[in-house]
């Protein structure tokens, strides 16, 4: 649907020939923006995306107030449906949700999820004012750029366009606009499921959570869709004991339990577990990987392959590393006060990922083999909700990755279980197939920059994005009634 021009005048002069022909472009023109029009909204996306980027909604604080106002004003332009939420409990909070109304109620919504808030931003470190966004060399930079304004800006220009065309979809298109991801706090999404159920209730949930990198696989282009997440278990490793005097010390004071019981957790190697969406990812990228390394990867849960390569498949990069088991990683220190004082109480805290099957209170009791001291105490701070893998045999995924193929022709598109956490894990956790992926093609050091410095969006890229989601949408809702 958006050839180059050259290729519609080649069809215009064979219709001549051809009334049905005359038809069937007529009906093409009706369902897609023409080449041109996509150009014609470039400056229009670009200069949206640097607005939202100057309303500074760093978390913490999270005052995500001033993106609801300017978002409400935007869809009031366009006259397009929207309500807002303020949470009671902190006004600062508030999320948008606007909609399309498809005319089938049969069918539940397709969900369009981003949000408005972004991780803080030191302004020495970064080349630009990551809150007042700069354009270099056709490069949006500024924060929220890549997570998630430029996604939010994609999705918000895709329901403009389709409002100004009229579009009367099945299928109702709803885009959520919420606060409060970056800190995973109880007033953001999770708020919005457990307060407005009934105005969501998805079919589908389109989140963050993967993209589309040029160099995490050597010489494969791969769109990753994350359809499962690893879960967070916090936990604080806790030795009490008699305190003492730092000139006169004693064995087992808490400080040296705990000491000994940090190094043991640290140097434990947890086992390589390939599940169903990392499985099929290293299918799909393995089959694009000529000679032995492809072969490998496609056939990683080989009992035989798994025990000979698993280890140096996981050693490739930390993030493979985390996809292929639970992680433990040894975050806080935080015992004493006083250099000569042999504290009461010694105490750490540990950030665990868990693979979506693997069951939180099992693991703490594996840790707790592995500590082998009575003496030390696993106190659980967050538990995370069970794990959900979406399928990826659902007509959005496979409208999805054609849609990013349509663009994309050498990548491949793949589902993959994401080390890190979404809001889609609170529609998962309600049966909801979530996918997330923000489409964009960038290099690992764009990818960097994500709660990094100098975080950056090419404009090339937010318009193949919205590109991306326009299409998407427009197949997977449905009809031109
Ligand atoms: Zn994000």
């Amino acid at each position: 649907m958006f050839k180059k021009p050259h290729i519609w005048g080649f069809l215009l002069r064979k219709s001549m020939q051809n009334s049905f022909l005359i038809i069937v472009i007529l009906l093409i023109f009706q369902i897609g923006i023409s080449s041109s029009s996509w150009e014609g909204s470039r400056d229009e996306t670009v200069s949206l995306l640097k607005e939202y980027i100057d309303i500074n909604t760093s978390n913490p604080p999270g005052d995500v107030r001033k993106a609801v106002w300017w978002i409400g004003k935007l869809l009031d332009k366009h006259s397009i449906d929207y309500q807002t939420f303020t949470v009671e409990e902190d006004p600062m909070r508030m999320h948008l949700l606007a909609e399309i109304k498809g005319y089938n109620n049969n069918l539940k919504p397709l969900l369009l999820l981003n949000h408005m808030d972004v991780v803080p931003a030191d302004k020495q470190a970064w080349s630009v004012d990551p809150f007042k966004a700069s354009v270099v060399d056709s490069v949006i930079y500024g924060r929220g750029s890549l997570d998630m304004k430029g996604m939010g800006i994609m999705q918000l220009m895709t329901l403009i366009q389709l409002k100004k065309e009229g579009w009367k979809p099945e299928r109702t298109v709803k885009v959520l606009c919420v606060a409060d991801e970056e800190v995973l706090g109880e007033y953001g999404a999770k708020w919005m499921i457990e307060n407005h159920w009934d105005l969501l209730d998805p079919e589908w949930v389109w989140d963050e959570g993967g993209i589309g990198s040029k160099d995490s696989f050597p010489g494969v282009e791969v769109f990753a869709v994350a359809v499962a997440q690893k879960k967070s278990l916090w936990v604080d490793v806790i030795v009490k004991s008699i305190s003492g005097h730092g000139s006169r010390p004693f064995d087992g004071h808490s400080n040296q339990v705990l000491a000994n019981a940090l190094s043991k957790i640290v140097s434990w190697k947890t086992p390589i577990d390939i599940n169903v969406a990392t499985n099929e990812m290293f299918k799909r990228v393995g089959f694009k990987i000529k000679g032995l390394n492809g072969f490998i990867l496609r056939n990683i849960n080989n009992p035989l392959l798994k025990y000979f390569f698993g280890s140096k498949v996981a050693k490739s990069s930390v993030s493979v590393n985390a996809m292929l088991r639970n992680t433990v990683s040894l975050t806080i220190m935080d015992s004493g006060y006083k250099v000569n004082v042999i504290p009461e109480i010694a105490k750490a805290s540990l950030d665990i990922r868990l693979l979506p099957s693997q069951d939180s209170e099992e693991f703490i009791n594996q840790l707790k083999v592995v500590i082998n001291d009575s003496r030390v105490q696993i106190v659980p701070k967050r538990v995370p909700e069970q794990g959900y893998i979406s399928s990826w045999e659902s007509t959005f995924f496979s409208i999805l990755s054609e849609e990013i193929n349509h663009l994309y022709r050498q990548s491949v598109v793949t589902p993959f279980m994401s080390p890190g956490g979404t809001d889609s894990q609170y529609f998962q956790s309600k049966g909801v197939d979530c996918y997330g992926i923000i489409p964009v093609l960038v290099h690992e050091a764009d990818i960097q920059t994500i709660h990094g410095i100098n975080e950056r969006i090419s404009i090339q890229n937010l318009m193949n994005g919205y590109r991306i989601v326009y299409n998407t949408v427009k197949r997977v809702c449905g009809s031109n009634k």
